[in-house]
């Protein structure tokens, strides 16, 4: 293998070139991204950068004497715009060709825009994004409606409130994170943004962005309408595949790509990395797709692994411990594992009420999750639990219950 081409140049992308380079891998390695940034960190664009406090030269994810040492062939600004697969090679925006002899995807993904023109109405996904929201927030004496009470939304809504900005949450499920926490867990976060000093519109969507030009009102379900000088939605992300159409590179039905248990698509050295990539977890009864950032970095060292492993049998499969956080009004909220609404949840350390806790979640009498808040050493101390199949009642004993 000499040539090989990463398409995407975000956290995935780039840690898949350092773990080639790592591994001794002294080939041609292309690292070609849309975005005119050199790599940098997404976690504090909802964080840091719109409270003021991060510069973007300190996203980036490595020095750019450090990005320099690797020796990659960059292409910053340049968009991978179709595989050709049978000729082993990349066609980007501007009519180049890349040829490889291993291709790995990164394009990762992108903010779910809601349906309108007006001006004033922001997705969070990009550096420019965030910068854009940033200079609104700066400004005293807004009105932000922030459209979906997810990770991204609850976290924008406490940036506005740390900001000054009067904050609208809008959220179509009955609390905030419905998707992956407990409605226990989801009513201490309601509880925590209103203590804030944010309206939260629960059980309620958006029916129409008004105003001219700029948005200026919100209208929802319930038949209110909110005043609203500007809207960030977190309304979840589209995957960016569309350039693989065609290419034999196989897809699910939301975009995401099939890999196997080695993270391989189903074309000849062609990987898949970050939030794009599908793959089957022997833990979690099937496939699964992370959008977590150290999913991103985990599974690119697989990935570089596997594509410099001529060996089938010493090609590692990735059965990582799935890891996020998210940080809101100053408290730390951290998942290991994968949780679903239906999970059993017993609350080993703390209580909700207490807005400190460790909670385990359960499945079919095994350990499938471990949420905290505010408690990183406890959390962190279970991992090892969610390495192998733990069964309930073991589990519980770890914890001295
Ligand atoms: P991306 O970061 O999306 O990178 C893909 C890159 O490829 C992008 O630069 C994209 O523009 C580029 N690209 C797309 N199409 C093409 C193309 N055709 N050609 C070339 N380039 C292309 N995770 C956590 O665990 N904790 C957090 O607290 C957290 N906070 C977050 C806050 C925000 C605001 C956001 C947006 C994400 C957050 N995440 C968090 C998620 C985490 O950042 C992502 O999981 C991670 O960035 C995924 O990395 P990736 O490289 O797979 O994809």
């Amino acid at each position: 293998m000499r040539d090989i081409v990463i398409a995407g140049a975000g956290m995935a992308g780039l840690h898949t070139a350092e773990s080639l380079r790592s591994a001794g891998f002294d080939g041609t390695v292309t690292l070609i991204g849309d975005e005119p940034h050199r790599p940098y960190s997404r976690p504090p664009l909802s964080k840091e950068v719109l409270t003021g406090k991060g510069s973007p030269r300190s996203l980036q994810l490595r020095e750019d004497g450090e990005i320099d040492a690797l020796g990659l062939d960059l292409r910053l600004g340049r968009r991978a715009e179709r595989l050709l697969a049978e000729e082993r090679a990349v066609l980007l925006d501007d009519g180049t060709r890349v040829d490889y002899d291993g291709l790995v995807i990164a394009t990762g993904a992108r903010a779910r825009r809601p349906r309108t023109d007006l001006a004033g109405v922001h997705t969070l996904r990009t550096l420019d994004d965030a910068e854009a929201v940033r200079a609104a927030f700066a400004r005293p004496g807004g009105h932000v409606v922030v459209v979906g009470a997810g990770f991204i939304g609850s976290e924008v809504a406490a940036s506005a409130r740390a900001c000054g900005w009067e904050v609208t949450l809008v959220e179509a499920a009955p609390t905030p994170l419905t998707r992956v926490v407990d409605p226990r867990v989801g009513t201490v976060l309601t509880e925590l943004h209103r203590d804030n000093g944010v309206d939260v519109r629960l059980g309620t969507g958006v029916t129409a962005y008004e105003g001219r030009g700029r948005v200026e009102r919100v209208r929802l379900a319930d038949g209110t309408a909110v005043e609203a000088s500007m809207v960030v939605a977190g309304l979840g992300v589209d995957l960016n595949t569309e350039w693989l159409a065609g290419s034999g590179v196989k897809l699910d039905e939301e975009g995401a790509v099939l890999c196997d248990a080695r993270c391989a698509t189903a074309v000849p050295d062609v990987y898949a990395v970050g939030d794009l990539a599908s793959w089957p977890h022997p833990r979690y009864g099937g496939r699964i797709r992370l959008e977590h950032w150290t999913n991103a970095g985990e599974q690119a060292a697989v990935v570089a692994h596997n594509l410099l492993t001529p060996a089938e049998a010493e090609r590692r499969d990735y059965t990582p411990v799935p890891y996020f956080w998210s940080d809101q009004y100053g408290m730390k909220i951290q998942l290991l594992g994968r949780a679903a609404p239906a999970d059993t949840v017993e609350f080993v350390h703390g209580a909700p009420e207490d807005r400190k806790f460790v909670a385990f979640l359960g499945r079919a009498d095994v350990l499938v999750g471990v949420l905290g808040l505010r408690s990183t050493p406890k959390t962190m101390r279970y991992r090892t639990l969610l390495e192998q199949p733990t069964t309930w009642e073991d589990a519980l004993a770890a914890a001295g219950r």
